[in-house]
Formats: structure tokens, sequence, C-alpha cells
């Protein structure tokens, strides 16, 4: 039997509805560095809780925080790109108390199953179902619904997601290049934007360039146009860290007129500040 310590997780264990960011770097050397944390989004919505993107690191920046990873109902994963599923085999241990107690979803495209798994093999058993996202579809998570509304423009198969709870709706927008098809998928109460880079990337024919990526001029023309109640900028890269999020966050607030926070690593947000 589970023992209740009153008042014990008050301060670190999310009550109300929240999200908590265990990291927000973004890309190569933002990860290899450090310098900003990349352990993804840990959210707590209707009493579910959910992690997504659980990258490098997110072990550590979990039990830092003193969440508690075997309340976990699911680990979503956008893409199976390093910075956003480094952490899953490790969180999914977490999530089933090293698989003593197979318990929570997971979820991930298709090719993150491929013929190079980011799952384990054999912790596939410790979870209670493992679902691929596709284009279009909504899943279940305890008192929380969500969809994959479409496929993001990226180099391995990517989906942003949108929450909706009986209150709130909160959007994700994942790793993408800009598209005209991305807007009309992500409107809601929050929106969360993985903004990479300062400015749009060209390629110039170098294949091996991240160039698939929203910059700070995308997400200030996505937050204009959806007008959501909160936008929190994520997943910065080394310039967007260099220029300071939290300037660029307030420029767009003045540019738009929307309440726009650039996310720190440990910020949780609660979903109650909306009605202030
Ligand atoms: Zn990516």
């Amino acid at each position: 039997m589970e023992q209740k310590f009153p008042g014990f997780d008050s301060q670190n264990t999310p009550d109300g509805d929240s999200l908590t960011f265990l990291g927000t770097g973004g890309a190569r050397f933002m990860i290899i560095s450090q310098i900003l944390a990349s352990g993804g989004m840990w959210l707590n919505l209707s009493g579910t809780q959910i992690l997504i993107d659980p990258g490098p690191g997110c072990i550590v920046q979990v039990t830092k925080r003193k969440l508690k990873p075997e309340k976990l109902s699911a680990i979503i994963v956008s893409h199976r790109h390093l910075d956003h599923s480094g952490d899953v085999n490790v969180m999914v241990e977490a999530m089933t108390q090293g698989g003593l107690r197979p318990r929570g979803k997971f979820f991930a495209p298709s090719d993150a199953f491929n013929n190079e798994p980011i799952i384990f093999s054999y912790l596939k058993n410790s979870v209670k179902s493992i679902e691929v996202l596709k284009e279009g579809l909504s899943y279940e998570v305890g008192n929380v619904s969500f969809s994959t509304p479409v496929r993001h423009i990226h180099p391995v198969e990517t989906y942003g997601m949108v929450f909706k709870t009986p209150e709130y709706t909160l959007s994700y927008i994942a790793d993408t290049h800009y598209f005209d098809g991305l807007l009309q998928h992500y409107s809601g109460d929050v929106l969360i934007i993985n903004t990479v880079f300062m400015a749009p990337v060209i390629s110039d024919g170098n294949p091996t360039l991240p160039v698939e990526h929203l910059s700070v001029p995308d997400a200030a023309y996505i937050i204009s146009q959806l007008k959501p109640k909160v936008a929190i900028l994520t997943h910065f890269g080394m310039n967007v860290w260099r220029a300071g999020p939290w300037e660029i966050a307030k420029a767009i607030s003045q540019e738009t007129g929307i309440r726009v926070i650039a996310a720190r690593d440990g910020m949780r947000f609660d979903l109650s500040e909306l009605h202030k």
C-alpha cells in the first residue's frame, strides 16, 4: 500500500494544472554543451502527468526537481532526434519503477520503432501500451486527450501535439520548418513553440545543416496569427540563447500584444495564471 505523508510533496509535486520545463536547450550544440538543459516538458493536466520529449539529462532534471516519474501516465516523443528522445529508456524504467510495476503509455512516431528503435526491446513489456503517433489522430491518457494534427517538415517523422482538458487547450509546436498549413492546427490557450534559430537558415546545398527549424520571426508570425492567451518559447539554439530569449519574448510581446514568455530551465507555468 502506498503511504501518504501530508505536505511532504507539496513543494515539488505539481498539484494544479501546470507545465514544467526540464530543459530549454535545442539542437546539437546546446545539447552537447548543456549550457541549457534538455530534459523536455512535464505536464500535469487534470491530475494526469505526462512527460514529453525526454532528451539527454531528463532523469537528472526530474530527480533534481523532485518530480515523481512513478506517477507518470505517459511518455510522448515528438520525434526520434536525440535531443527529444535520449533519456527515453531511463524514463521508462523510472515510470515503471525499474520495470517492476508495468504502467503508462509510450507514444512515438512510427520511424522511432524502425530498425533502430528508440525504446529498448526489453523495456517494451514494462509499459502498459505502445501507441504509434500518426497524422490526424487523437489519443487518450488518463483525463487528457491529445491529437497530432499534422506531420511536420523535419528530417525524421515529427508531430506537434494539441492537449485538451475540460478547462484548457494547450498546443505544442515541436521541431519543424515553417509551412503554411502549420497555423490552422495549433490554436489554444497556451502555445509552446520550439524556437531554435534567430533567423531562418538556408542550407546552401549543405545536407548536414539542420535547417528545418522555426526561427524567431517564424515564432512572432505564428503568435500574431494564432493569438493564444500565453505563448511560451523554448528549445533555444545557441544564437537565440546568446541574444537573450527573455529579450526576444519581450519584443514579440510588444509587437503582437500577446503575453510571450521565454521558458527557463526548471520553470513551472501554472495554468491558473491564464485566469489572471
Ligand atoms: Zn529535431
